[in-house]
C-alpha cells in the first residue's frame, strides 16, 4: 500500500497535499469513526472526508430542543474497546444530543482519529476508472482525489427534506428544518411557534418546548402511534453496575432481532388470555424504551389481530392522556397498526396537548395552501408565526447516496440503478461498482436496528473484507449479478411477511416530499431477518471465501476478465 503523502514535522500525514488513499471513508458520523479507528489500527492508507465542518453529522446538527437517543444510551455506544466502556459514564438511560456528541468527540480524541479526518469536504463525484482499477473522486473544494477503494458512511437519516409549500422564502420570521435548528441559544419566550410535522423529531421537539414557547401550534398531516421514553438519570452506582455487565449486555444485543437489550417475548400471542396479554403490555407501556415495542409478541409485526388488539390497547392509553376526546382521536392514526414502523418515543407529549398555549390543526382536513410572509395559511384560515420548525424528516436510507454522483464500470450510474430502489449484496456491495463498499448501508443490518450495534457488525466485515485481500494481493471485489439478486429477492421477500409494507414511513421509502416517492411505489430499504440471521449470513459469506464476490488480484484484471466480473465468475490468480 503506498504512502506518498508528504509528512510534516510530527510525522503526520498533511492530508490536504495528499491525492491518493488505499482506502476513502465518507462520512465522519458513528459509522465513519469507527471505520478510521480499524484501518489506522491496520495502518492502511486512509482518510475520512465529510462535507460537515465537524465530526458526529446525526449528533452534531439535530440540536432541536428534545433530540435525544430511542436506544438505551450503554447500548448505543461502541462496543470495541473496554477502556472507552470503563470510562465514559453515561448520564442519564436515553441520552440528549449534547452529551451524544460529547461521546463522539470523546472517542475520536481518545484514539487520536481527528488528523485522518478532512471536514468542509463535500464528494460530489465518485467514478471508478477500470483500467487503473481506482476511485476518483471530486470534491467540493476543487481537488481531485484517488483511492482503491472507498467506503461509504453517509448514513441512512442524514438528508433532511422540506416540504414543497408555496411561499416558503417569503416567511419573514425564523424558518428552519429541526436538522438545522441554530446552534446558538434561541429566545423562544414569548414566541408563537408552528410546527409542522408528528414524526419521531416532531413528537420530540412537542413535548420539550410548551413551557419555554408563548403558543406552539401543531400542523399534523397524519398521527404516529408513539410510546413513553421513560427516560431517567444513571447514578454512579448504576454505571458501575452496567460496566461490570458490559459483555452480558452485548450478548444480549447480539442475539435479539432489533439489536437492542429488548427480546422478544415468545410466548404466542394466541397462547395467553387477553389478561396475561394486558399484563404483559401495561407493564412495557410504564417501562423504559422501545420494550413496548420489541419485547411484545412476534405476531404484532406480522399478523393483523394481534397488530389490531394491541393498536388498540395503545390507543387507549392515548385516550387517557390527553384531556379533550377530540384532539386525543386525532392523535390516534388509522392507516396502520401500531409498531410497523420505527416507534417514535416521547416524554409527556400527549400531555403538552393538554396545555392551553398548545394548538393541534389537522391538515388532512384543512390542508396547508402556503406560506406567508407572516406565517402559514391552511384552507381555513390564517396563522402568524414568529418561528416555523420543519420536522419533517429525511430522503431516508438512499438520499445521501443519490447526493453523489457515483458511476461504476462502464459509468453505470448509482442512481440511476437505484432510481425504484435500491439493489445490494448483503447491504454491502453492489454490482457494477467494485470496491465500493457500504458497512451500513441500505438492505444492510443497520437500518431496521439500534445502528451502532449494525454499524460495527458491518465496519468490522468490510476491513475483514480489505485485511483478507491485503494479505492475498487481491486490488479489486465485485459482488455477482446473482448475488446481488439473491440478496435483493431475499429482502423484498421478507417485507411480504410483515404488516410494515403497507405503512407509509420511511421503511417503505415513502416521502412525500421527495420526487418518485410516493406511496405505492414500495423501496425495500432494510433487512428484515434480524442481527443474529444477518451476521450468520456474512460470517457465512465470509468463511467461504467471500463467497458471491469476485476478487482479483492485479495481474488477472484484463479486459477480458473485466468482462467475466460482469458475467459473475470468480478469478483468482
Ligand atoms: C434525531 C435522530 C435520532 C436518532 N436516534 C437514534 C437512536 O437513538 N438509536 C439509533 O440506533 N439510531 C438513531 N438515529 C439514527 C442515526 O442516524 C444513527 O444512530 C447514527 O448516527 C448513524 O451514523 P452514521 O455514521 O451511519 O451516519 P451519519 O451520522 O448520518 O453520518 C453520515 C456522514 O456522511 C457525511 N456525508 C454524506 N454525504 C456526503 C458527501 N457527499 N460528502 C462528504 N460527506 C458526506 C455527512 O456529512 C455525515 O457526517 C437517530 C437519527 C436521528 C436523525
Amino acid at each position: 500500500m503506498s504512502q506518498k503523502s508528504k509528512k510534516s514535522a510530527a510525522g503526520v500525514a498533511t492530508p490536504a497535499k495528499q491525492r491518493h488513499y488505499e482506502v476513502i471513508v465518507i462520512g465522519a458520523g458513528v459509522a465513519g469513526i469507527y471505520q478510521i479507528k480499524l484501518l489506522k489500527d491496520l495502518k492502511i492508507n486512509a482518510t475520512v472526508l465529510d462535507a460537515a465542518s465537524d465530526l458526529g453529522w446525526t449528533w452534531y446538527n439535530n440540536r432541536y430542543p428534545g433530540a435525544r437517543f430511542d436506544s438505551e444510551s450503554y447500548t448505543y455506544g461502541y462496543s470495541f474497546s473496554k477502556e472507552l466502556l470503563n470510562e465514559w459514564h453515561w448520564k442519564e438511560k436515553f441520552s440528549g444530543q449534547p452529551e451524544n456528541l460529547r461521546y463522539l468527540n470523546y472517542v475520536v480524541d481518545k484514539f487520536k482519529l481527528r488528523k485522518f479526518m478532512q471536514f468542509n469536504c463535500q464528494v460530489e463525484a465518485a467514478h471508478f476508472d477500470e483500467n487503473d482499477n481506482l476511485w476518483r473522486l471530486r470534491i467540493g473544494d476543487g481537488r481531485q482525489l484517488t483511492c482503491r477503494f472507498i467506503v461509504l458512511a453517509l448514513g441512512l437519516l442524514s438528508t433532511p427534506t422540506l416540504p414543497r409549500y408555496e411561499g416558503m422564502n417569503k416567511f419573514r420570521g425564523r424558518s428552519f428544518h429541526t436538522f438545522h435548528w441554530p446552534h446558538e441559544k434561541l429566545d423562544l419566550a414569548g414566541k408563537k411557534v408552528a410546527v409542522i410535522g408528528t414524526g419521531a423529531t416532531g413528537i420530540q421537539l412537542i413535548a420539550e418546548i410548551p413551557d419555554k414557547v408563548g403558543e406552539l401550534t401543531v400542523f399534523q398531516r397524519r398521527p404516529n402511534w408513539s410510546a413513553p421514553l421513560n427516560n431517567r438519570p444513571i447514578s454512579v452506582e448504576e454505571m458501575a453496575d452496567i460496566r461490570s455487565r458490559y459483555d452480558e449486555i452485548f450478548a444480549t444485543c447480539a442475539r435479539t432481532p432489533g439489536g437492542f437489550e429488548h427480546e422478544p417475548d415468545r410466548r404466542g400471542f394466541y397462547e395467553v388470555s387477553r389478561e396475561q396479554r394486558v399484563e404483559l403490555w401495561d407493564r412495557l407501556y410504564d417501562g423504559p424504551g422501545f420494550g413496548i415495542w420489541l419485547r411484545n409478541f412476534r405476531e404484532i409485526f406480522t399478523d393483523e389481530e394481534p397488530n389490531a388488539e394491541l393498536s388498540e390497547y395503545i390507543a387507549e392509553r392515548i385516550r387517557q392522556r390527553v384531556n379533550d376526546p377530540e384532539t386525543a382521536e386525532k392523535l390516534i392514526p388509522q392507516d396502520h397498526g401500531f409498531g410497523v414502523q420505527r416507534v417514535p418515543l416521547e416524554t409527556h407529549y400527549y400531555e403538552a396537548y393538554n396545555r392551553d398555549n398548545v394548538h393541534l390543526v389537522d391538515i388532512s382536513e384543512t390542508p396547508i395552501k402556503q406560506i406567508t410572509e407572516f406565517g402559514i395559511r391552511t384552507s381555513e384560515c390564517d396563522y402568524d408565526f414568529d418561528i416555523i420548525v420543519y420536522a419533517t424528516g429525511f430522503d431516508a436510507v438512499t438520499g445521501a447516496f443519490d447526493g453523489i454522483d457515483i458511476r461504476g464500470i462502464g459509468g453505470e450510474k448509482l442512481r440511476e440503478k437505484w432510481k425504484h430502489g435500491p439493489s445490494t449484496f448483503l447491504g454491502m456491495f453492489v454490482h457494477g461498482f467494485p470496491n465500493l463498499l457500504m458497512p451500513a448501508g441500505p438492505q444492510s443490518g443497520s437500518a431496521s436496528t439500534n445502528y451502532p450495534r449494525g454499524i460495527e457488525i458491518g465496519v468490522n466485515w468490510c476491513t475483514g473484507l480489505l485485511k483478507h485481500m491485503s494479505e492475498r494481493g487481491y486490488v479489486r471485489a465485485d459482488t455477482t449479478p446473482q448475488a446481488e439478486e439473491r440478496w435483493t429477492s431475499h429482502v423484498t421477500k421478507m417485507y411480504s411477511k410483515m404488516l410494515m409494507r403497507k405503512a407509509k414511513g420511511w421503511f417503505t421509502g415513502y416521502n412525500s416530499n421527495v420526487e418518485g416517492h410516493e406511496h405505492g411505489k414500495t423501496r425495500y430499504f432494510v433487512y428484515n431477518g434480524g442481527t443474529p440471521k444477518y451476521v450468520a449470513t456474512i460470517n457465512e459469506v465470509a468463511a467461504n471465501g467471500y463467497e458471491g464476490i469476485i476478487l482479483q488480484s492485479n495481474s488477472s484484471i484484463t479486459s477480458e476478465e473485466v468482462a467475466m466480473t460482469s458475467g459473475g465468475r470468480r478469478s483468482e490468480s
